[in-house]
């Protein structure tokens, strides 16, 4: 058993200062001064913030990169990158490389990130298409592995890709909605977006020429340039959502990254829901930066902690919301997955974080019941 007092509770939407008991993995109670009435672990939060534990969209969780050949491969994510971060909930995909890097190898990884406390969830696919799987197709990864949440990065207007077809990626959106309609899973595709004029035009082309929902696709990286960003509100006009990429490096930004913090705020400014943006780190993503002519010029890892940065930065230099930019790193992605996460309730998993109210630093992050605590 765990109590923790006198906390701001933003669930994602501010309820005011509580208490709140959690046992066996899951929140028992929220209220005032509460009794535990067994013997309990108690935090006295002494006014700090207590948000869902984050939802980060896309992370490479057994690791990724490799552009710039074998030494260029990214490390796995470990446990404790997580949870200083402040993320309890982790969908995990594969990304350029899929010759070296598996889907048993993403699903052992994640399974080991759940001995922490941690739920890592992960898609199949990678960036090419036909899909490479795990059990031989889409909708039987889907309705046999419970792991497997969605399909994804698909690729298009990248380099990178296999520049799928209207009748390709039609497919895919309908393996994905009925392996995900047998399994109980929404079966969300995540959409790698890559530097291409076309930007997501593609996937309009999709929504016309079949009847998969929009909802079903989730295109990421739609901050990469203000061109592509522009394309994200009429998206969402549609009834589409949308994730920003918040890890990103001086150098692409130079080139034309649109900062995940301005996006959010330009995104908010021009109406739309943030019940319909998400963020995510890409974490232990490569970082490549390419030369007009497709040379590669320099290449970094992205971080876990990018999430965080950038929720401080919406709040403190952009002056955003504190529940709307919350809601980008807590409901809305559960919702986009079809998740049971993200929101603070009587009854969910206990998937918690602790912030300090002035710096927005992570005090402790609390892991279906698990605590661990950073001294700062
Ligand atoms: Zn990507």
């Amino acid at each position: 058993m765990l109590l923790i007092r006198n906390a701001q509770v933003l669930d994602p939407q501010p309820r005011g200062t509580l208490d709140v008991l959690v046992g066996a993995g899951h929140i028992l109670a929220m209220d005032r001064d509460l009794a535990p009435g067994l013997p309990a672990e108690v935090i006295d939060a002494q006014g700090a913030l207590l948000c869902p534990g984050f939802v980060d969209s896309l992370v490479h969780l057994s690791g990724g990169g490799g552009e710039g050949g074998f030494a260029t491969r990214t490390p796995a994510l470990r446990p404790e990158q997580a949870l200083r971060a402040g993320v309890t909930t982790l969908i995990g995909a594969l990304g350029t490389d899929d010759v070296t890097r598996s889907h048993a190898d993403l699903l052992a990884s994640a399974r080991a990130l759940s001995a922490s406390g941690l739920t890592a969830c992960i898609l199949t696919g990678s960036y090419q298409v036909p899909a490479p799987t795990l059990t031989g197709d889409i909708r039987r990864d889907l309705v046999l592995i419970p792991e497997i949440i969605g399909v994804g990065e698909i690729a298009i207007a990248d380099h990178r890709g296999s520049h799928p077809s209207v009748v390709e990626l039609a497919r895919i959106g309908a393996d994905a909605r009925v392996g995900g309609m047998l399994a109980g899973k929404r079966g969300t595709v995540l959409v790698h977006v890559g530097d291409h004029d076309d930007g997501i035009s593609r996937l309009h082309e999709v929504c016309e020429a079949s009847p998969i929902p929009v909802a079903q696709w989730h295109p990421t990286h739609m901050n990469r340039h203000a061109a592509l960003l522009r394309q994200a509100a009429p998206w969402a006009a549609r009834g589409g959502t949308v994730d920003l990429t918040a890890s990103t490096t001086p150098t692409l930004i130079a080139a034309g990254d649109v900062p995940a913090a301005l996006a959010l705020r330009q995104l908010l400014h021009q109406g739309v829901s943030s019940e319909r943006i998400t963020l995510s780190s890409d974490a232990q993503a490569s970082l490549p930066h390419f030369a007009d002519d497709g040379t590669l010029l320099a290449i970094d890892t992205a971080s876990m902690d990018s999430l965080l940065q950038v929720v401080r930065e919406a709040i403190e230099e952009h002056g955003l919301p504190l529940s709307q930019v919350l809601q980008t790193v807590t409901s809305t992605p559960a919702d986009v997955w079809g998740l049971r996460k993200g929101r603070i309730a009587v009854g969910m998993d206990a998937d918690l974080v602790l912030l300090d109210p002035r710096t927005l630093h992570v005090q402790a992050t609390v892991a279906r019941g698990q605590v661990h605590r950073f001294d700062r």
